[in-house]
């Protein structure tokens, strides 16, 4: 199954695609943490990649869609993804069409977490992420704090946040989302594979296995 995770910045997307890749054993791709990745390597593609998403911008979709390309020629990916962060832009969805196309696999559902903006801003100021890549687990240091300050419950990894997680950045982050969503939330909607999903409490502890539950229904 092919899944492209859609919702803005602090939505919830990310934790709810890591458990769908879980539950589904599929992979799960989010462009954010392949750019993370590469900034933390201090490869060119980083740097470059860094210009962009440190001032809450996109990266250029032809190098997005290049990652993502060459992401999707593994072998773990034939039976299916979880697409986490792309695409974000009308010409990467036409891509990633063509890219699936080509293997004769096609996109088959799209959720859509929709969460009033209050939340989401109060999410993204006090975000704490495991540096530990394998473990990832996401904290908020007001509403789901770590038992020690810093340091990860489950893997004991350091916390660390995100440097475009600073509010200006983050407005930034919020427009840019609005302005290119209603592009793809049209595109999906014709292809009839959205799916919208409004959390009934998106601050609620379980608040992403109810909307994996509502995806998977
Ligand atoms: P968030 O959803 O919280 O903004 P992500 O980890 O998905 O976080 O993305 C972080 C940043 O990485 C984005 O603000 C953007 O600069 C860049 N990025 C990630 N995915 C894409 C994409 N598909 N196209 C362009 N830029 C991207
Ligand atoms: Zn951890």
């Amino acid at each position: 199954m092919y899944i492209v995770m859609l919702g803005a910045p602090g939505s919830g997307k990310g934790t709810t695609a890591k458990i769908l890749a879980k539950r589904l054993n599929l992979p799960h791709i989010s462009t954010g943490d392949m750019f993370r990745e590469q900034i933390k390597k201090g490869t060119e593609l980083g740097k470059l990649a860094d210009s962009y998403i440190s001032k809450g911008e996109l990266v250029p979709d032809e190098l997005t869609i290049n990652i993502v390309k060459d992401r999707l020629t593994w072998e773990d990916t034939k039976n299916g993804v979880i697409l986490d962060g792309f695409p974000r832009t009308k010409a990467q969805a036409e891509a990633l069409d063509a890219i699936l196309q080509e293997a004769g696999k096609k996109v088959d559902i799209v959720p859509e977490l929709i969460v009033p903006d209050q939340v989401i801003i109060d999410r993204i100021l006090n975000r704490a992420t495991c540096s530990n890549k394998e473990c990832g687990a996401i904290y908020n240091t007001k509403y789901k704090p770590s038992k020690v300050p810093g340091v990860c419950d489950i893997c004991g990894s350091k916390l660390v946040t995100r440097t475009d997680d600073n509010e200006e950045a983050i407005q930034n982050r919020l427009e840019v989302y609005r302005k290119n969503v209603q592009d793809l939330l049209d595109y999906y909607k014709e292809k009839n594979v959205l799916v919208s999903i409004t959390p009934e409490d998106p601050t609620a502890d379980n608040a992403s296995e109810q909307a994996v539950d509502e995806i998977l229904k």
